[in-house]
Order: structure tokens, then sequence, then C-alpha cells
């Protein structure tokens, strides 16, 4: 869909605060969901409701961003696995994890090349790359292209869409 004018005035007008935050440095906008693809965890929207916290829901499965700064695990500097906190798939490691200063945990690579999986979103105008846990397709966050060496990427992942287990 072309940029369009307007949208972007509706979005700015309804975002607020966060809109005056430059773009990149954020997790937000609104991505459709997975379901229509085939995962190897498959629940139900009742049983993803019954299983996830309100919050965890609106994350993974909504693909809703959580507010920058928000999240524990933005400042947990001890070693460990990041895991999925729809399905417990490990998808991020501390060995990966730095500070980014955007407020969300931030990592230059997934554990391992299988652990993720990413489309394209368009939701705020302009390309971006979503990235979801490949076992069960909950929203995580997006990568950006600002990220450190050796990748230069930046996975900026929703807190609330890990569960951390201490090595
Ligand atoms: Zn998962």
């Amino acid at each position: 869909m072309p940029f369009n004018l307007s949208t972007r005035r509706s979005f700015i007008a309804a975002t607020g605060v966060a809109a005056a935050m430059p773009l990149l440095a954020s997790c937000g906008g609104e991505v459709t969901a997975h379901k229509q693809r085939t995962y190897r965890v498959t629940k139900t929207d009742a049983q993803w409701r019954r299983q996830l916290t309100r919050s965890e829901y609106r994350i993974l499965r909504e693909a809703g961003t959580e507010r920058a700064y928000s999240s524990p695990l933005d400042n947990e500097g001890r070693r460990g696995t990041f895991s999925c906190a729809g399905c417990d798939n490990p998808v991020y490691s501390s060995a990966h994890k730095y500070d980014s200063g955007t407020g969300w945990p931030s990592f230059w690579r997934p554990i391992d090349n299988g652990a993720v999986g990413t489309s394209t979103d368009y939701k705020i105008g302009y390309a971006r790359t979503e990235v979801h846990c490949a076992d069960c397709g909950g929203h995580l966050g997006h990568i950006f292209g600002d990220g450190p060496r050796p990748t230069g990427k930046r996975h900026c992942i929703n807190g609330i869409a890990m569960n951390f287990t201490p090595a």
C-alpha cells in the first residue's frame, strides 16, 4: 500500500508522545498475526488466551509493543537464555545481548538460525522486518539495521514476549 499522508497524520495523532521518538528506535506498530501459517506449536485463540497473561497475549498474539523501559529484561545482565513466553522455545542468548539505549531488550542475533522467523510489515508507512518465534509464530519484536558488529542487526524485542533462565 502506498504511503499516505492522512494515514500518517492519524497515526501520529493516535500515538501521541510515542510519535516524538525517532521511529527507528521504536519496536512499535502492529502487524498481522501469523495465524495463517502452520507452526510446530499450534493452539486455538481460546487456548492462547487461557495460557497467556493479558499483556503476553497482546504482544505475542496481537503483535503489540510494550512501553520502552518497562521490562526488567531490558537490564538483565546475567548469563542465560531468553525463551519464547508462548512456547518455551529458546530464542535469544545473553551472549548476543547488548544495551541499545532504546529501552527494549536488544540482541545482535538470535540464539541460532532456526529460532526465529521474519516477515515484512508496512504498518507505520515503511517496510520493517518483524520477528517472531519460529515454533509458535508469537510476535517478538522487530529487526533494524543499526546494530553492532558483526551482524549490524538490532533485534528489538519485547521483554514480555520472553522468559529468562539464568545459566
Ligand atoms: Zn514460541
